[in-house]
């Protein structure tokens, strides 16, 4: 590879990591789960996140992944959960946030792929809403997303519905 191709190569593309894991608790009045939301999609289930924004961990995953991929602060930084305002925010600001931050310094999504690790519900019927409702987040074509939804084989906490895990990888190119 020539020398320009190389820099073309480290300056044209970002990937980003993000991931997100929540505990599931049962919905009031057994216990302090939200209702479960999963990309702005909800999703039945008796059991929901424990958290202080609305707890949508596939929102909170993308937004680290595009945060980290332009090198900024994490969620946790930009919205920390010490702060009152963003009790029970909705996760949709936050990641309009980070959009915001990535066409602010000139990236834009080539794609990003999602897993969803959790024991309950079943991910798979949901898929298509949840990609229509990402498409429509991040103002992208559907054809620029993809999420899967994996079991824990019943082992540990995920394994054991006590909680839910996302990891979502994306690569940004120069808007
Ligand atoms: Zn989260």
């Amino acid at each position: 590879m020539d020398e320009s191709a190389m820099s073309h190569n480290t300056t044209h593309i970002r990937i980003g990591h993000g991931w997100d894991l929540h505990r599931l608790e049962p919905l009031p009045p057994d216990g302090a789960g939200r209702p479960l939301r999963l990309g702005g999609v909800a999703l039945e289930h008796d059991r929901g996140p424990a958290s202080h924004s609305d707890g949508d961990a596939l929102l909170h995953a993308i937004t680290d992944a595009l945060l980290g991929a332009i090198g900024e602060p994490d969620i946790g930084q930009l919205f920390p959960d010490t702060e009152p305002s963003h009790e029970n925010a909705d996760s949709a600001d936050f990641l309009a946030e980070a959009c915001r931050r990535m066409a602010e310094s000139g990236w834009q999504l080539s794609n990003l792929d999602a897993t969803i690790i959790c024991q309950q519900p079943p991910i798979a019927p949901h898929k298509g809403e949840i990609l229509q409702q990402l498409a429509s987040l991040l103002d992208c074509d559907e054809d620029q997303l993809n999420v899967k939804g994996k079991t824990h084989e019943h082992v540990d906490a995920v394994g054991e519905g006590r909680a839910i895990e996302v990891h979502v990888v994306v690569l940004l190119i120069r808007a």
